[in-house]
């Protein structure tokens, strides 16, 4: 509201309450919605991490306009048609690692909340009834325009939508709409019909948070004119509304257009998880600030797989190497420890800066490399309390990892799937690669070093690294040859 980072105060010390606008349940959801689900579950982590008790409420939309569209286009019931993408959504943030928020509300279980609200509007004189529809009349609430920095006449100036004339300012929105033939109703005072599209958030959010709570979030295209709304709504149901932060996260674009279900450019959160690992994804989504806009590529995608793949590997490997000895936690090296200190100060200054994420993921680089030197160089086999240092820097990084909520339940799983996905991309079976890397080792046995090459370089090509040790050769993820001079770098 403010157009400037604030400090965060809460309106009751220790508790937040925070509203973010939920999916219009009628199709799968795309990458736009993957962003700014990962960005309000990593505030949520960060505030609980940071022991607030919060309260987060996220809404689905379940009565819409695009549902009955859709339904009606299946031959479906649109109740049931959004119950099953209420339920495919929830996989997907299942498959994103968003923990599930305290409350998710439907607008077909709150329609008595929502008439009581349109009902408070009447009575305080800012809206009007014609013919079953509730219009807010815009021109009784002064402030609107407030939130997105426009005023009513660019509005005018901007319609591009048929004017219903019956409307006392071609701004005024639907707070009820009549039910019209082969729609679903409810009963009102109005007689039947269903809410318009903005009164379900100020209702929702009221019911859960109350008129005044701290944290109000959602996509950008939100701000104007659903956020708008919502905010003329509930002061007009009840002057002392009020909401403390309102936060809202950038686009996804596509060849630098906004990535949306209207321009036909989007890629859905299933499509992309079909081929790279959900947290890949996420790690790819936090490696931008979430307020700047995002560019989705394959590329980008490939060199989060790759960053994630070490992440899990130099942690699987320092797992392993501590859980064979006893580690006393107490006694850390200094140099170790200086490191954590960096860590953890940056981790808590990025974080608490508007939510700094691609800081805290380059930040990493530090811990993992000592970690890797620990465990890998000469020198650092050597190192005195090598096992505490080591058991100190895995602890702190991931610590980081939940709060990001980039930590599996499973390094060594996550590395399996990781490279499930990378077989997938190469058209691969995992027999094959062991054929290809069988060959060539034969090939080299017989000095036919150009064909060995070959077959390394042709894996190398479809994301395959081969890597020889004295034990022998084996294969993990990388970077498709192609792909790696146009990587732009994760910060
Ligand atoms: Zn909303
Ligand atoms: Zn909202």
């Amino acid at each position: 509201m403010s157009r400037k980072k604030e400090a965060f105060r809460p309106k009751v010390e220790g508790k937040v309450g925070m509203y973010v606008c939920g999916v219009t349940a009628y199709d799968l959801s795309h990458i736009g919605h993957a962003r700014v689900y990962v960005t309000f579950d990593v505030l949520y982590r960060y505030l609980k991490n940071l022991e607030y008790k919060v309260c987060y409420v996220r809404n689905f939309t379940d009565v819409d306009d695009k549902i009955i569209a859709r339904a009606n286009e299946l031959g479906e019931d649109p109740i049931s048609l959004s119950k099953r993408y209420c339920e495919e959504f929830l996989v997907d943030m299942m498959h994103l690692h968003c923990l599930p928020p305290s409350v998710e509300p439907r607008v077909s279980d709150h329609m008595p909340q929502i008439i009581d609200m349109i009902k408070k509007i009447l009575d305080n004189g800012c809206a009007y009834q014609i013919d079953g529809d509730v219009y807010f009349s815009v021109d009784k609430f002064p402030e609107y325009g407030q939130l997105s920095g426009r005023k009513l006449e660019d509005n005018r100036a901007g319609e591009r939508v048929a004017v219903d004339s019956r409307k006392k300012n071609p701004a005024d929105f639907a707070l009820w709409k009549s039910a019209k033939e082969g729609e679903p109703f409810w009963e009102s005072p109005w007689g039947p019909g269903r809410p318009g599209w903005h009164i379900e958030c100020s209702a929702m959010s009221a019911t859960y948070l109350g008129y005044s709570f701290d944290i109000h979030g959602g996509g950008m295209d939100l701000v104007f004119p659903h956020h708008e709304n919502e905010i003329a709504q509930s002061c007009a149901a009840c002057r002392q509304s009020n909401i403390s932060y309102w936060i809202h996260n950038g686009f996804v674009t596509v060849d630098s257009e906004k990535m949306s279900k209207s321009l036909g450019n989007f890629f859905t959160i299933r499509q992309v998880i079909e081929f790279y690992h959900p947290l890949a994804l996420r790690l790819f989504l936090l490696g931008t600030h979430y307020r700047s806009p995002i560019n989705y590529s394959d590329v980008q995608l490939e060199s989060a797989s790759e960053r994630m793949y070490y992440i899990y590997q130099t942690l699987y490997d320092c797992e392993n190497v501590i859980s064979q000895h006893a580690v006393r936690q107490d006694n850390i090296p200094s140099d170790t420890l200086d490191c954590i200190v960096k860590f953890k100060n940056e981790f808590v200054a990025s974080m608490s800066d508007d939510l700094h994420t691609p800081v805290i993921l380059a930040a990493l680089s530090d811990p993992l490399k000592i970690i890797n030197d620990l465990l890998h160089t000469r020198k650092g086999r050597k190192q005195q309390l090598r096992m505490e240092s080591l058991a100190a820097l895995e602890k702190v990084i991931r610590n980081a990892l939940t709060v990001l909520g980039l930590l599996p339940g499973s390094y060594l799983e996550v590395l399996q799937q990781l490279r499930e996905k990378a077989l997938k991309r190469a058209k691969l079976t995992e027999e094959e690669v062991l054929q290809k890397i069988g060959e060539r080792t034969a090939a080299r046995n017989a000095k036919q070093y150009e064909k060995s090459d070959t077959i390394r370089k042709a894996l190398a090509t479809v994301g395959i690294a081969l890597m020889d040790s004295p034990d022998g050769t084996t294969w993990r993820p990388t970077i498709p040859l192609a792909m790696q001079g146009q990587m732009a770098p994760m910060t």
